[in-house]
């Protein structure tokens, strides 16, 4: 305890010598820093942000897809991702839409980008629809909002959770920073 001293006190060089039991405070901080564990700390703030992209995600659908999306995704449906930060990615979250097959699905993504750059850079929800492709890759479509899923979805002649005619209107709409080259065959997730 340091004790605000008003009148000139003798000179002491070690004031803290004889009043505290404690270890001095450069000391206990050592201790502490030695307790930490840098890679778990980095796992717990990745989960945590994996959590708050699945809370992100899921009131993006009510306030921007309450129509569509909203209705029938399930908030628990959603599973969140981590960070990536040696590939640039945010935290994610993904939740399945079904398939027609049973092999080869459709997808709805969530993450979040930064545009503009500096002070006035923003970061913004960025909501992906991914469905297969008749060539057996995967097609990423950003959904700019619900009207253009809806005219997207309302173009579709294929049966609900089939793959997309690869020459569909649907890649030519891919604007997607995520699939440009159309080519991944991976199950996205
Ligand atoms: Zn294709």
């Amino acid at each position: 305890m340091t004790v605000l001293q008003l009148a000139p006190a003798p000179r002491d060089d070690h004031p803290h010598d004889g009043d505290k039991t404690g270890p001095e405070p450069i000391v206990a901080l050592h201790q502490r820093v030695a307790d930490f564990d840098l890679s778990q700390r980095d796992q717990e703030r990745g989960e945590e942000a994996a959590f708050q992209a699945v809370l992100h995600a899921d009131a993006v659908l009510t306030g921007s897809f309450p129509d569509t999306l909203d209705t029938v995704v399930q908030a628990m449906s959603w599973t969140g991702h981590p960070p990536v930060p040696g590939a640039q990615l945010m935290a994610s979250a993904v939740t399945y839409l079904g398939s027609a097959d049973g092999q080869r699905g459709w997808w709805l993504h969530y993450t979040r980008r930064e545009e503009g750059f500096g002070e006035g850079g923003d970061l913004v929800h960025v909501l992906t629809l991914i469905a297969p492709c008749s060539c057996g890759t995967y097609i990423n479509v950003e959904l700019a909002d619900e009207d253009h899923l809806i005219v997207l979805l309302d173009e579709l002649d294929t049966e609900p959770g089939a793959p997309v005619d690869c020459d569909y209107q649907l890649r030519i709409r891919a604007s997607s920073y995520a699939d440009p080259a159309h080519a991944s065959i991976e199950t996205p997730f």
